[in-house]
């Protein structure tokens, strides 16, 4: 199980050092790997902070990388130069990218590309807005989206899915486990679908809290959580992780 925060434009590079520092002493089993999604800006401390530490224990990567690996585009974040920094994981496709910075289907299928050839691993963010649930199109949905971002694409057990319905994220209003039970198989059909193994793990994101994270732990095809608002404080993060690992009955 994967449990993965998005920091996304908060914590300043030492608030960023002290939650990895803090994290870091603390305990949680090894079948459980934790990532942090720091802001750009913040990727050198997190990164020098972890460089330090067991690598297996806590990993990371940036919120989002361009479509170009080098060359003439200011302001862009390279996957080649987040790789070199010891990044593991690459978020890509977030709603808030999608939505505030206009992300396309084909940009986010070129970013997935880019974040492989560069031996990163896409944390790919698929989930549908509240007015496509209302209308009974979130299968279609997760299937346009994942078709898109992955068609014709090697298959590779190096990919990880997130489902985060739109309408969850940052509302405070978390998807039933019958609800995230029924989109993670249409998610792993899909996949399946497109060739790709059953390894791949599917998270659920959208205000994951401690008590909601271990009912949805269990459920089936929930391959750990993305989590934003509650994985600012080390405390309500790590109450995350202690949750799901109680829930899984894994020890300490
Ligand atoms: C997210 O931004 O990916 C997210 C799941 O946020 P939150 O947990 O705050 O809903």
């Amino acid at each position: 199980m994967l449990i993965a925060a998005n920091w996304k434009l908060h914590k300043t590079p030492r608030e960023s050092e002290e939650f990895c520092d803090k994290l870091l002493s603390l305990n949680w089993p090894t079948e459980l790997s934790v990532a942090l999604f720091p802001s750009a800006l913040c990727s050198g401390a997190v990164s020098s902070v972890l460089s330090r530490a067991t690598k297996a224990k806590l990993q990371w990567g940036p919120q989002q990388v361009s479509t170009e690996v080098q060359g003439a585009f200011t302001g862009e974040n390279s996957a080649r130069v987040a790789a070199a920094m010891g990044a593991t994981f690459c978020l890509i496709g977030h709603s808030e990218r999608r939505t505030l910075f206009h992300e396309s289907d084909l940009d986010v299928r070129r970013k997935v590309a880019v974040a492989l050839e560069q031996s990163l691993r896409p944390l790919l963010c698929v989930g549908e807005t509240l007015t496509e649930r209302t209308e009974n199109r979130t299968t279609q949905r997760l299937t346009e989206q994942l078709q898109a971002a992955l068609k014709d694409l090697d298959s590779t057990d190096k990919l990880v899915v997130a489902y985060e319905p739109v309408w969850a994220i940052g509302t405070g209003l978390v998807a039933s486990e019958a609800q995230v039970g029924e989109a993670h198989q249409t998610i792993r059909r899909q996949l399946s679908a497109l060739g790709f193994p059953k390894s791949v793990p599917i998270l659920y994101g959208g205000s994951v809290k401690a008590e909601s994270a271990g009912g949805l732990a269990r459920t089936a095809e929930v391959g750990g959580f993305l989590v934003g608002g509650a994985s600012l404080a080390v405390e309500s993060f790590y109450a995350i992780i202690q949750a799901s690992a109680s829930a899984l009955g894994l020890q300490r």
